[in-house]
């Protein structure tokens, strides 16, 4: 199908953008890699007056090491995060969940700054931003403002952006020393897109228990979420088999899941807690490996 006809702007910096924004308000959409928005547009799902491409404002797509973080451009593409030396060194769960993203070319034109941004409730990278405790930075006309990833994602395909506001960068933690993290999906066979996704990132402590456990889930409910009682439960433990199955036996509770045709609520929390579950014993193994 075609879309609905809109003006096009192509931003030559954030300064730019904001003020095409400003000016344009709630007829205004901005363009990133264009694999969410355009089939949306095609489909007549949405329609917008003016569309603010920011894929030439240079400066937005590096991956670099600042402040014990690493801080990654918005327009960084899925396939740049997911072969990142930095990143498969010092976060290697960031680049393994880029990994697991559709399909090459999705992954060569999609970016993280407009995949978290659209929070579609199947999209991968939720599970691993909620697991590694992800900023988010929101620019608009009035500044700069940090968003943490547990607070970023509100409802389905609702974030805590406000309007006006760009996603310029994201920031993800290094790795700590004793840690093993992992990202495991049930992809939807002609997508991609996780049925469910997991992502677990387990630390050990000097006599093997477990110091800090994250685990992050996308695609079972209408947003991602971390799942606390499971992390709570393996807190200051040595894990083993029986305990992370007992631990992963809690990652949907007071979770409403979600149905539709490729699996209904029943299943979809079933296979939360196998994946929570394997993707925990992956973590630990790997972390027991790097110790
Ligand atoms: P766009 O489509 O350009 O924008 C998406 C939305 O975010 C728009 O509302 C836009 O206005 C807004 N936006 C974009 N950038 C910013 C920004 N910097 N600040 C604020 N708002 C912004 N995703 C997965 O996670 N897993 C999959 O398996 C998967 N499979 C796919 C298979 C197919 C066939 C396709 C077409 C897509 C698939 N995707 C999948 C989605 C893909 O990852 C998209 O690239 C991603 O969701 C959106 O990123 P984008 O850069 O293309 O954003």
């Amino acid at each position: 199908m075609i879309p609905a006809s809109f003006e096009y702007h192509a931003a030559k910096s954030v300064e730019d953008a904001l003020a095409l924004l400003g000016k344009y308000g709630d007829g205004a959409k901005l363009l990133a890699g264009g694999h969410s928005l355009i089939p949306a547009l095609k489909l007549r799902l949405q329609s917008v007056e003016h569309l603010i491409d920011l894929g030439r404002i240079s400066g937005l797509d590096s991956i670099r090491e600042a402040g014990g973080k690493i801080a990654i451009g918005a327009l960084t593409t899925h396939q740049a995060v997911e072969t990142s030396e930095l990143l498969r060194k010092k976060c290697p769960l960031l680049a393994e969940c880029a990994g697991h993203i559709g399909d090459v070319q999705v992954r060569n034109r999609g970016t993280i700054g407009g995949s978290l941004s659209h929070a579609d409730p199947a999209a991968d990278y939720p599970a691993a931003v909620l697991a590694l405790e992800a900023e988010i930075e929101a620019t608009s006309a009035k500044g700069k403002r940090t968003i943490g990833a547990d607070g970023f994602f509100v409802d389905m395909l609702t974030t805590a952006l406000q309007p006006g506001e760009i996603v310029t960068e994201i920031r993800v933690p290094l790795q700590a020393a004793s840690t093993g993290s992992a990202y495991l999906k049930v992809a939807q066979p002609a997508s991609g897109f996780a049925i469910v996704g997991v992502a677990a990132l387990v630390t050990l402590d000097g006599s093997g228990k477990c110091s800090r456990v994250r685990v992050g889930v996308t695609g079972a409910a209408v947003k991602g979420y971390r799942a606390k009682e499971t992390e709570a439960e393996l807190g200051g433990k040595a894990p083993d088999d029986a305990m992370l199955a007992r631990a992963a036996e809690r990652a949907t509770n007071g979770v409403e899941t979600s149905g539709d045709i490729f699996a209904s609520p029943e299943y979809r929390a079933h296979l939360t807690r196998v994946y929570t579950r394997r993707a925990l014993a992956a973590a630990v193994a790997r972390a027991r490996k790097g110790a």
